[in-house]
């Protein structure tokens, strides 16, 4: 079997793939509600919220777009904490829809700085809300966002989290850490393909919801919570990935939030060992380095390019390669959701075999 491992669409275990293929029902009938309203009391133990829990069809992407339309307006000055390509993808949306983005960056592979936020936030007094990654998949870096939310309730200030390779992997408390919006993607930690977003919705944003002005219809929070009340969606859903999520919920309540959080941490630092005694470097700060995604930084002769073609031709492993400005100085691999111990050592076994094929000269 191909070993899929780049930070989503992520494998799906076959209890997983067999909900999908279920007949049509009813959207708008008896036996899409009572599944609706389960797999959203199930989201709410992942989220750790009581808060509002929608499901939207649509990618991560539209998830974030959902989290700017529905809370700002037009003007509304933003602090974007970007440490990365999608960092930069959520403070784009904003601009688009008109907010006046305040841009805070860090270097590609380091974390944001929670003393650099708060100090934004003090120049910056009529900033509304904040943007946030929690986990930058584009260069494997996990921030802080505990210390971040922190500083940015001091300051009393909207929180709008990009979580979309995190949640359900990582710890995100969502209440106890404040944050107002947490966006997250079926296709990544969640054992499920692409097509639907999860967004969480605290009493702040709804209370930005009722002043906020950008123009929305799909994703308007109102229209999904007056349907979800009836135990319908406001559009007709991905019913196949409602089915496939149904199920993927249950295998992931059943291991457990925090062994499912022990698991991760225990493969991210399988995958950095196992990188590190390939005589390859890491290219996120390690301190900040993501459980759910690994990011390599190419080195002696490594032409990536070729690794991966490779690897894809010849031994059936895919991996993700660098965006933008990292394509070509890193190669990423995902190690989120349905994986375990085997699958990082037989890819890490598969990587050694190529490196030398790929130009790769050990200097051990
Ligand atoms: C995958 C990802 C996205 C984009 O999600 P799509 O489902 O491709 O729209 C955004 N942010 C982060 C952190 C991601 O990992």
């Amino acid at each position: 079997m191909e070993q899929l491992r780049i930070p989503g669409p992520t494998p799906c275990p076959k209890e997983v793939l067999q909900a999908m293929s279920r007949q049509m029902i009813n959207h708008r009938g008896p036996e899409f509600t009572k599944m609706l309203n389960n797999v959203t009391a199930k989201l709410k133990q992942f989220f750790q919220t009581k808060g509002d829990v929608f499901l939207l069809t649509g990618s991560g992407t539209g998830g974030l777009e959902a989290a700017i339309v529905n809370t700002l307006s037009p003007g509304d000055k933003v602090l974007s904490v970007s440490i990365g390509v999608f960092g930069e993808r959520f403070a784009t949306i904003a601009q688009q829809f008109g907010a006046d983005v305040v841009p805070l960056k860090f270097e590609w592979g380091k974390a944001a700085d929670a003393d650099a936020v708060g100090k934004a936030l003090e120049a910056e007094p009529k900033i509304k809300a904040v943007l946030v990654t929690h986990n930058e998949t584009s260069t494997g870096v996990t921030n802080d966002l505990g210390a971040i939310s922190s500083v940015v309730k001091q300051f009393d200030k909207l929180l709008l989290v990009d979580a979309i390779s995190s949640l359900g992997s990582i710890n995100l408390p969502v209440d106890d850490w404040h944050c107002d919006i947490v966006v997250t993607g079926s296709q990544k930690g969640w054992m499920v393909p692409p097509g639907l977003a999860m967004v969480s919705v605290s009493e702040k944003a709804w209370q930005a919801h009722a002043s906020a002005k950008m123009p929305r219809f799909y994703w308007d929070f109102t229209k999904a919570k007056k349907y979800l009340e009836k135990g319908e969606t406001p559009w007709t859903p991905a019913i196949s990935v409602v089915f496939a999520l149904d199920v993927s919920l249950d295998m992931l309540l059943k291991e457990g939030l925090d062994n499912i959080f022990a698991r991760q941490a225990r493969l991210g630092q399988a995958t950095r060992d196992g990188v590190k005694s390939l005589g390859l470097s890491l290219f996120a700060d390690e301190k900040y380095a993501s459980n759910t995604v690994t990011a390599v930084a190419t080195s002696n002769g490594l032409d990536i390019k070729k690794m991966r073609q490779i690897l894809r031709e010849e031994h059936q492993v895919v991996l993700a390669g660098g965006q933008q400005s990292l394509d070509g100085k890193i190669f990423r691999i995902g190690h989120l959701g349905w994986v375990n111990e085997d699958d990082i050592k037989e890819v890490i076994s598969k990587i050694k075999i190529v490196l030398p094929q790929a130009g790769f000269i050990s200097s051990t």
